[in-house]
């Protein structure tokens, strides 16, 4: 685990802890009160008609979602942040923010599934351009850019396959060219990557993964820089997006416990991912916290950690059939989407129609998510996995 920012880490856990915490405006109550409302009333017309109300109607904020987004802005070092229902709708708020008919926009062909959808199904048919592009493109992703080139996006590492970007050459060509730069944050978290810092204009969270952390709420953030901020501010409110007061308050408990909960996650993760790697079973173990992976050295420069979700192939001549009975025969592991809550998942891969650009190859891969119960319960539940495979 690399060390060189460990102050930051620090006061990273002490912004987690306080970030939009106001005790004392709340009669000494620690956390924030839950505020249930639509209709906010005015003292007179002129009040009303003055714009200079901070509370004005439930859709655009109260007091409970002020508390997450101001921790959600101080985490990430942003201008401004807005909160999502879902973190799809933060993916798809963050892009229609900066884009028109007409533009082209270079998405990263490793991008999650359902991002992918927004582009192809929604995108496109009010007149932008979509360009997928492979992950590995690096500060070359210059040579794609068009007179009409509006924003690149990127995710790393990768929905699925785990391959790391090289952000900061993406950002350097970018600004060449005043080319807005997005980036899905989701595997990161802000604890361990803050895309703002390293230039990136919008950062996304699905805040329903770590942020959240208990697999019992939908959430989403997009963080902007002063670049970016004012357009995703009206477009959020333009999209009438808005976040029920206990769901927001749920995200606001989980993000107080997140910095010790991921460093759990790492460790956890890096322990099966290591154990996996020397598995008879295993071909290859996609984690770029692994020092065999080809995405290390970006990830070890860029990145202070790693969190619980990476995936394996399995050797060749087992058969995807095979991976299945291997999922089916685990206990422990649960079967499901999402990932980011206190429990292990196993997922298969499955790649068909999410890929344009990569060729990701035809062995048989699962996605695990390693939550934070003991590692000796969730190797021997992998072994009856594996047992299944042989069996
Ligand atoms: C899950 C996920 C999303 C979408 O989040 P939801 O809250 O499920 O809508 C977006 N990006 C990544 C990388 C994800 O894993």
């Amino acid at each position: 685990m690399p060390n060189k920012s460990s102050d930051l880490v620090r006061s990273l856990d002490t912004r987690l802890a306080h970030g939009g915490s106001h005790p004392l405006e709340n009669q000494g109550f620690v956390n924030p009160q839950v505020i249930h409302a639509s209709t906010v009333l005015f003292p007179d017309v002129e009040t009303m008609l003055s714009g200079k109300s901070k509370y004005t109607y439930g859709r655009r904020g109260n007091p409970t979602s002020d508390a997450l987004v101001e921790a959600v802005v101080d985490l990430e070092g942003a201008a401004g942040a807005v909160l999502c229902p879902s973190g799809l709708n933060a993916v798809s708020v963050a892009l229609l923010s900066c884009l028109k008919a007409g533009d082209h926009l270079l998405m990263v062909d490793t991008v999650y599934g359902p991002g992918r959808k927004f582009c192809d199904e929604v995108l496109v048919k009010f007149g932008v351009e979509i360009e997928y592009y492979d992950p590995a493109v690096s500060g070359n992703v210059e040579k794609l850019f068009r007179a009409n080139t509006r924003a690149v996006y990127a995710e790393a590492p990768g929905s699925l396959t785990f391959e790391m970007q090289d952000i900061p050459a993406i950002v350097a060509a970018a600004r060449r060219h005043d080319v807005l730069v997005l980036m899905d944050n989701t595997w990161a978290t802000p604890v361990f990557f803050r895309p703002l810092e390293h230039g990136v204009d919008l950062s996304i969270q699905a805040a329903t993964k770590y942020i959240v952390g208990h697999s019992d709420v939908m959430l989403g953030t997009v963080a902007a820089n002063e670049r970016a901020w004012k357009a995703l501010h009206a477009t959020h409110g333009y999209m009438g997006a808005h976040v029920g007061p206990d769901d927001v308050y749920l995200g606001l408990r989980g993000l107080r416990t997140m910095g010790v909960r991921l460093r759990q996650h790492m460790k956890n993760a890096l322990e099966v991912a290591r154990w996996l790697e020397k598995h008879p079973f295993v071909a290859r173990v996609r984690h770029p916290g692994l020092e065999s992976d080809p995405g290390h050295a970006l990830w070890k420069r860029d990145f202070d950690g790693a969190s619980g979700l990476f995936a394996f192939d399995f050797k060749e001549g087992v058969s995807v059939k095979q991976s299945h009975a291997f999922v089916d025969a685990l206990s422990l592991f649960g079967l499901g989407y999402s990932w980011g809550g206190y429990e292990s998942l196993a997922l298969p891969v499955i790649l068909k129609g999410q890929r344009t650009v990569t060729q990701p190859g035809e062995q048989a891969s699962i996605r695990l998510h390693i939550g934070l119960e003991d590692m000796d319960d969730l190797k021997a539940d992998l072994e009856r996995g594996f047992s299944a495979v042989s069996g």
